[in-house]
């Protein structure tokens, strides 16, 4: 183990001197492993993060850097005492951490964590198609690649060339200054572990904002797996003591057809119903102006990603006050215990066996407990386009007329990849380039043709809502539609998607990714019976409020009664108290959304 060329000293230095010995013998090891568990600090947007407010800052920084340290010695004594082999795995896992991470963060401006863990283990076939045609040969999936491939090649020169570089260095570096590393090392990878400690503040402050290096990021991605695998067993607990409750239904149409549709992705400054210049929705715009419709003004979803949304949207508990989604009920299943006939139409579904449902997070709305207790029915397969989703169960449905229902749409929307998501076909190719003027370098004819695409998906989009308007014109119904967040389309920046913030474009990026579309569309039947219904949902349009509430709007609407509807959360009730509304970025920075939003207008 000791140097062959070093004496071997006595008293405390010959302590120090043991210590750093595996260190000093597998230095090169030692060096790459501190720069391959660090592949964000090769992007740009976190060295932005060291002067931004809302991250964790310098401190955070620096403290991350001595964790780094600190994961990189202990491998290095680990590889020091074991065999050749054991460094050559050491060093391919922390390569394809490295290229993995690298990717993440140049492509998606994202971290290793559990989300995007979930997202990669739950893809499916089609949409991994469309991600490597989208993502991966994209210029930043290109880079990484080739960085992590120069890496490899370093590597092996450094590896090849220890001796001779050895040499160099014992002839530029004074002794002194070896020995005096020495003791600074050992300190400074002992601090590394304090933030480790069960503290709080290293998970609130580093993990939540700041995991630069990826064994932390790996660490937290386990401890959420471990934390989200619980929630599912309290959903189970949940349905249990649900399935044994009454919900009243005094107040309830003897027949009441309640539409819940859950969109995706969609830019709310995109709609013609909230004043975009092009005719995108121009269906619902008629809604609007017939007086059926309600254009909600001010409605913002907590969080970027689709499957905290679902969480969100589908359970009674507030998340702007700290409610966790698995402590409270499933709002389906309030409905089906009400005696309604509840169906899951869901263009989302990935291609999975049952059991999985039961593993994918992302298939929360198809857990076996929620699917048995809640639904009387679902909408089994998944289409390309949201209207034939919407026509099978139509088809599926045309011999069944309950009284009472609540029919659960979930969109594919104008999700990642526009193009693919409307039929390319009169009328849905409205748009084309020449209708978005070059008002910025970026946007060349590739960048307006996305641009078109998404417009005219969102054109297909306001169809597949007017089609289930039009179906239930002359019952009595309510119609609740809401996308589950934004996303960007070049709209102020070279952005496609949602991605992370940028200094001093804050305001921007929160109103694109969280500001969402958000109507209530009542038949003239349901006008007529509910006047005073009508009146509230009318004088609550431009109130403030979070889409994670809106299951309690929901339930209020309904009439359905039940101790888990708190009419302090339902918009339209003149008791709702409005809350601070936090956003949430992907890599679960939380921001306040009146600051981040205000910060904008003070510019
Ligand atoms: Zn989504």
């Amino acid at each position: 183990m000791e140097n062959g060329d070093v004496k071997p000293k006595k008293g405390l230095w010959g302590v120090i001197d043991r210590i750093v010995a595996p260190l000093r013998l597998e230095w090169p090891f030692f060096v790459f492993a501190i720069l391959l568990l660090r592949p964000a600090v090769f992007h740009n947007a976190y060295f932005e993060d060291l002067v931004n407010p809302y991250s964790g800052g310098m401190l955070v920084y620096l403290a991350d850097l001595l964790t780094t340290l600190s994961f990189a010695a202990v491998a290095t004594y680990i590889v020091a005492y074991s065999g050749r082999w054991a460094k050559q795995g050491a060093y391919l896992f922390l390569w394809a951490l490295f290229l993995m991470s690298l990717f993440l963060s140049l492509v998606f401006d994202r971290k290793i964590n559990m989300l995007t863990i979930q997202q990669i283990i739950e893809t499916n076939t089609a949409e991994s198609k469309e991600f490597i045609s989208v993502f991966a040969l994209s210029r930043g999936g290109v880079g990484a690649l080739v960085a992590a491939v120069l890496f490899f090649v370093a590597i092996i020169v450094v590896e090849k060339n220890k001796e001779r570089i050895e040499a160099f260095v014992s002839r530029i570096v004074a002794k002194w200054l070896k020995n005096a590393l020495a003791p600074l090392l050992i300190v400074a990878i002992l601090m590394g572990f304090l933030p480790l400690s069960k503290s709080g503040y290293y998970r609130d402050k580093i993990l939540q904002n700041y995991p630069l290096n990826t064994v932390t990021c790996l660490i937290y991605s386990l401890y959420g797996f471990k934390e989200e695998s619980d929630k599912m067993s309290r959903v189970d607990q949940w349905v249990e003591r649900v399935a044994r409750e009454t919900v009243g239904t005094d107040e309830v149409d003897d027949s009441l057809c309640v539409i819940y549709v859950l969109g995706e992705s969609f830019i709310k400054s995109h709609a013609q119903v909230y004043g975009y210049r092009l005719p995108t929705t121009p269906r619902l715009k008629a809604e609007l102006d017939s007086g059926n419709l309600f254009a909600f003004t001010d409605a913002v979803s907590p969080y970027c990603s689709t499957n905290e949304m679902l969480k969100s949207t589908f359970f009674m508990n507030s998340s702007n006050e700290g409610e966790d989604w698995s402590d409270y009920p499933f709002f389906p299943q309030l409905f089906r215990k009400a005696g309604f006939f509840v169906n899951m139409c869901d263009n989302q579904t990935p291609s999975a066996t049952p059991d999985d449902f039961d593993k994918a997070f992302r298939l929360l709305l198809h857990k076996k407990s929620l699917s048995k207790n809640s639904y009387s029915a679902v909408t089994p397969i998944r289409h390309a386009y949201d209207l034939d989703n919407i026509l099978e169960f139509e088809d599926i449905n045309r011999n069944n007329h309950p009284p009472r229902a609540l029919l659960i749409f979930h969109l594919m929307g104008q999700h990642i990849y526009a193009s693919e998501r409307f039929p390319h076909v009169e009328p849905f190719v409205k748009f084309t380039e020449d209708d978005y003027p070059k008002t910025a370098p970026y946007l060349d004819v590739r960048h307006r043709r996305l641009m078109a695409d998404w417009d005219n998906a969102t054109l297909y989009n306001d169809s597949v809502v007017a089609h289930l308007i039009d179906v239930y014109r002359n019952e009595n119904a309510l119609l609740v539609y809401f996308s589950d967040h934004g996303e960007e389309v070049y709209d102020y920046r070279d952005c496609y998607g949602r991605h992370e913030p940028e200094k001093g474009m804050v305001g921007e990026w929160a109103h694109c990714v969280f500001d969402v579309p958000f109507f209530v569309w009542c038949s003239d039947e349901y006008k007529r019976r509910h006047p005073e219904r009508v009146a509230r949902i009318a004088a609550a349009v431009d109130v403030p409020f979070s889409t994670d509430c809106v299951p309690h709007m929901v339930v209020g609407l309904s009439g359905l009664s039940t101790p888990y509807y708190r009419p302090h959360l339902d918009v339209t009730n003149p008791q709702f108290a409005p809350v601070t509304r936090y956003i949430h970025s992907s890599d679960g920075r939380r921001f306040n959304y009146a600051e981040a939003v205000g910060k904008e207008k003070r510019r």
